[in-house]
């Protein structure tokens, strides 16, 4: 036990634990302990990590790179980076312009921690992945939440978003496809916010993770090819962890102004020193070899969604937007708001996921935990006999309230 008196750092007391990753290892915990859990809750591939890539790894630990790195990563890693991005889409950057880090996660963490101050207000779109909001509290900023409407296919309304404008906003946080509601923001929707950002001096922060994962024909919109001339105040960030089912080796990375990603590097001397080694090869084959991966990711998903989609559609009362990019579905259950389950209001988002997981072994992620508690994410990174099984279950215990 610690002494009376001391007492942890405000910044701690101020946010949550992960919700994601603690339904996870709840999940996890449960099933171990001998229920039939079936996991819908955190979102990583079920896929494993193409053989290629496994051996670069064991390879580079073989070969001796078992050593620091530079901070920002080995150069090889970080010029493949840009060569990807030149291919993709046809921007370039300079590996100077470029940081590696443990996990695209853990990028967004360097990047607010280098551009906040206190009282600084960064705009961050509703759902939105957790870990925004504590990012930016942890390095002293103010998150300011942005709705989005259903409605609207969670895209981008510019005249709300200009409601939440004031002169502290620093920064915009874009996520499309999105994490939860799977929603690719549109062309002219990125053009009007990117017009706004440009005029005003925002940093334009894009979470780029789930970019190769989009249902949509044709070309993902992006903000940089809306509103070309947000290059100098935009900072882009991705990794493996989705595209090549490399959650568990933690590699992200962030490409931007130089003088930004310099700061970035400062902090990442100071905290971490660089990610793991033998991990950055094995990004580095990723990158580098067979690019047919991803693809076969989406294969397998496409059914699934049309799968799950459908069938939480033809509950009573739920909707549901389709994903247009990612592996989630986000219902809108609130019609079952208010019901009772042997006496127990079912009063939001978490007493509902709650109820799923103890009356219907399945594990989800409560909306509340993404700003919407209109909602539940469903993960359908997992086979389709669970996915299956799971809707049947799901169907079965919101008739059962009253
Ligand atoms: N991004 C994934 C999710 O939302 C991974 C877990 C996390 O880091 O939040 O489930």
């Amino acid at each position: 036990m610690l002494p009376e008196k001391f007492v942890l750092a405000e910044r701690v007391l101020q946010v949550a634990p992960s919700p994601t990753l603690a339904v996870n290892a709840k999940a996890k915990a449960l099933r171990a302990a001998g229920a039939d859990i079936l996991n819908f809750s955190v979102g990583e591939p079920d896929m494993t990590t193409p053989a290629h890539v496994c051996e670069a790894g064991k390879q580079a630990i073989d070969d001796g790179h078992t050593r620091y790195t530079p901070v920002a990563g080995i150069v090889e890693l970080r010029e493949a980076i840009c060569a990807k991005l030149k291919k993709d889409q046809g921007w370039e950057y300079e590996p100077d312009q470029v940081q590696v880090c443990c996990g695209g996660k853990h990028g967004l963490f360097n990047i607010f921690q280098a551009i906040l101050n206190p009282g600084d207000e960064v705009l961050i779109p509703a759902p939105y992945w957790v870990s925004y909001p504590p990012m930016v509290q942890l390095a002293g900023g103010t998150p300011v939440i942005v709705p989005l409407k259903e409605e609207n296919n969670f895209d981008f309304d510019p005249e709300v978003l200009a409601q939440y404008v004031t002169p502290k906003t620093k920064a915009i946080v874009l996520n499309s496809p999105s994490n939860p509601t799977g929603a690719v923001f549109s062309q002219e929707s990125l053009a009007a916010v990117g017009k706004m950002a440009y005029e005003k001096g925002w940093l334009v922060i894009t979470d780029d993770m789930y970019e190769e994962i989009s249902y949509i024909d044709g070309k993902l919109p992006h903000i940089l090819h809306a509103i070309p001339r947000l290059r100098d105040q935009i900072v882009l960030s991705n990794g493996v962890s989705k595209s090549f089912a490399m959650t568990g080796w933690r590699i992200g990375w962030s490409i931007g102004p130089s003088q930004i990603i310099k700061a970035m590097n400062k902090i990442q001397s100071q905290s971490t020193s660089n990610p793991a080694a033998p991990s950055q090869y094995a990004a580095l084959a990723a990158l580098t070899g067979p690019q047919d991966f991803p693809k076969q990711l989406l294969e397998a998903f496409i059914p699934r969604r049309a799968y799950f989609v459908e069938a939480l559609r033809a509950i009573p009362n739920v909707t549901c937007v389709n994903p247009m990019g990612a592996f989630y579905v986000f219902p809108n259950f609130s019609a079952y708001y208010g019901k009772t389950f042997n006496g127990q209001v079912i009063d939001g988002s978490l007493a509902l996921a709650d109820y799923l997981l103890s009356e219907a072994n399945v594990a989800s992620v409560p909306g509340a935990a993404f700003g919407s508690d209109d909602f539940i994410r469903f993960s359908f990174a997992t086979s389709m006999d669970v996915i299956k099984e799971g809707m049947e279950r799901i169907t079965t215990a919101l008739a059962a309230l009253q």
